[in-house]
């Protein structure tokens, strides 16, 4: 089976990528190599005959029809997107172009190319979106987001991706395109570019630096190992049914307090300090504008048909994790230096 996954060259892009080449795939990575992306990423697998990398954007639909005419793909991995809800906040447009307009392309090119070989049944485009479309639930922990729970987004990421979930359904319903969906919740785990919460608190952490948390610590969310997410999206993409999207969730809510806590005490172990712990560091400060209170996923479809299920508890993601930043400073060292990262965003 031969893929292109867009955003390949990002954080669960790249996983995706070393997964899918691992498993026998062919995989064309298309990425634009923004700001987000480090293409080292998926160094372990770029010499390996069934790898090519497409240094395209999205937003450029004649560079796209080259790709899908070049490489023939039997399916579609879109992931490429502007991922980060702070920048969202300081500069939608660049949301509103790659999240909407590169999805609209990406549909557009892959019809264009599914025609052209005569529909095949076995053609696949998956959209990889987020649980944030759903909006924010309350404390009730009996309430989840199921695949039916209607759209509510709130920041202009989530819009920006909302919007996209419904082309891809609307080119199904319309074009026939034989589309699948997923709407994950939170990830984390090596090579997750140091803006966002769990590599900030890590490498915070080493550096003797403030922890920041926003607010009061108790919006919550799902947490999903970014290993056990690109297992799940591998399982969709080969027996996912057409027309259907699936929620994928790590069944660890936590709250971003504790979530953090439980960092620092990781870090306590593994990476002692020469006095007293790491929850010393610890910082509150001001909210994100429209920060959702809870977000937690039902997961019982994507168990249920598909039989997937996370492998790892968060104590054993995060240890994972920490682990991860701690032999791999040459990854993460490099990437504090690029433009926004290190400085707070998004407070509207
Ligand atoms: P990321 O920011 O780490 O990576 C995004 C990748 O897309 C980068 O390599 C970037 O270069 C590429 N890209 C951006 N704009 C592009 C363009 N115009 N053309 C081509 N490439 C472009 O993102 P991520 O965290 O790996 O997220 C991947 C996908 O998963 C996104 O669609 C995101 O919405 C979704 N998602 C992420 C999370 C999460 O917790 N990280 C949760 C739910 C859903």
């Amino acid at each position: 089976m031969k893929i292109i996954v867009t955003g390949g060259a990002g954080f669960i892009g790249s996983a995706v990528v070393r997964q899918a080449i691992e498993s026998g795939m062919d995989v064309v990575n298309v990425d634009a190599l923004t700001y987000a992306s480090c293409i080292e990423n998926v160094a372990s697998v770029s010499d390996h005959p069934s790898y090519v990398f497409e240094h395209v954007d999205i937003r450029d639909r004649a560079a796209l029809d080259r790709v899908f005419a070049d490489h023939r793909p039997d399916a579609v991995m879109h992931l490429a997107a502007e991922s980060h809800v702070d920048r969202s906040i300081d500069g939608p447009s660049e949301f509103i172009e790659t999240n909407i307009t590169g999805t609209f392309n990406m549909l557009e090119a892959a019809r264009k190319y599914w025609l052209e070989n005569r529909k095949p049944d076995d053609f696949r485009f998956h959209h990889i979106s987020t649980d944030e479309v759903f909006g924010s639930l309350s404390s009730d922990k009996n309430i989840m987001f199921t695949e039916t729970t209607p759209y509510d987004p709130r920041s202009p990421y989530s819009a920006s991706k909302a919007a996209s979930d419904h082309l891809v359904r609307a080119w199904h319903e319309t074009y026939g395109l034989p589309v699948v969906l997923t709407n994950c919740s939170n990830n984390y785990g090596p090579y997750h570019f140091p803006e966002k919460l769990v590599p900030v608190v890590i490498l915070n952490a080493l550096a003797s630096k403030p922890l920041p948390i926003y607010g009061d610590g108790s919006n919550v969310r799902d947490w999903l190992f970014v290993e056990d997410h690109a297992d799940a999206l591998l399982t969709v993409i080969k027996r996912g049914k057409v027309g259907r999207s699936y929620n994928i969730g790590g069944e660890n809510e936590c709250s971003n307090l504790e979530l953090v806590k439980t960092l620092c005490d990781i870090l306590d172990d593994l990476h002692p300090r020469e006095s007293g712990s790491y929850q010393d560091l610890i910082t509150f400060v001001t909210d994100r504008p429209g920060h959702d209170a809870r977000y937690a996923i039902d997961p019982a479809r994507i168990r249920e048909e598909l039989g997937w299920r996370p492998s790892v508890t968060i104590e054993e993601g995060l240890r994972k994790t920490v682990q991860w930043y701690l032999d791999n400073e040459d990854w993460w060292r490099p990437l504090q230096n690029r433009d926004g990262v290190g400085k707070r965003l998004g407070t509207g």
